[in-house]
């Protein structure tokens, strides 16, 4: 059976003492599902975050990390340092970091790589823009960046990765993908998988679906074959809506 994840990306929002505050929140919450639960607070955040949720089933996770181990990369973040404060798993390739911060899949190769040679887990994310999806494009976007990103890795690594398709078109817009459209492409994903790795792998691999997820469509969303849990933006950054969307499964 394949993991079911559902993780709150807050990107750049909540100070130290909003932070502590939702996750004040969130510890109210009465969670009835199986799925794991992860949120990502900013990096200033990562550690008292993860103090603080030490004895709960929520796992802290980063936004983003440098390849380097260390040296002079002023204004950067490592992944020794992230599990220093005890953080096991990084969020790479959000379209956030892709178009401002230009964020290639070259780049993002060498940062899955830093990852996994330091034990971490990867939620790896890509996704079409609008107008790929208008050109009828947005298959050969998404193979690419699975391709150009993660087909380097072998079989073993690549079973590690948990893939995060969100559509740009799609993330904070209130536009969700339909159902309909989150299933056609994980589905075609899985088997862009199933002909790199084979069909057990493919079938190990856990695909969430990011973009506009709300507590109103988790259920549908989360309740096709290949979608197995969501990555959330602006409901994660409220305690109730987002353990609703958390327990949706
Ligand atoms: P959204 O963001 O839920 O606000 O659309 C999703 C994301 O960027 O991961």
């Amino acid at each position: 059976m394949r993991k079911q994840i559902v993780a709150g990306n807050w990107k750049m929002n909540n100070d130290l003492s909003q932070t502590e505050l939702l996750i004040t929140n969130l510890k109210r919450q009465v969670k009835t599902s199986e799925a794991e639960m992860m949120i990502a607070p900013s990096f200033t955040n990562l550690w008292s975050a993860f103090e603080s949720l030490r004895e709960y089933d929520v796992e802290v996770v980063a936004q983003n990390m440098h390849f380097a181990e260390s040296g002079a990369y002023t204004g950067e973040v490592s992944a020794g340092m992230l599990k220093s404060v005890g953080i096991q798993t990084v969020i790479l390739g959000h379209s956030e970091r892709r178009a401002y911060f230009n964020e290639t899949d070259d780049l993002l190769a060498k940062k899955v790589d830093a990852a996994l040679k330091n034990d971490m887990r990867v939620i790896f994310c890509f996704g079409e823009e609008l107008a790929d999806r208008k050109s009828n494009n947005h298959e050969t976007v998404v193979e690419n960046q699975i391709k150009n990103g993660l087909f380097h890795l072998e079989a073993d690594a690549f079973k590690t990765i948990v893939l995060a398709y969100e559509p740009v078109w799609a993330i904070g817009t209130g536009e969700t993908a339909s159902p309909e459209q989150a299933q056609d492409m994980h589905a075609f994903i899985r088997k862009t998988l199933t002909n790199k790795y084979g069909q057990s792998v493919a079938d190990s691999v856990s695909i969430l679906y990011g973009g506009s997820v709300k507590p109103n469509n988790a259920q549908e969303i989360f309740s096709k074959p290949d979608v197995d849990g969501g990555l959330i933006g602006g409901a994660a950054l409220n305690a109730n809506d987002f353990m609703a969307i958390v327990n949706a499964f």
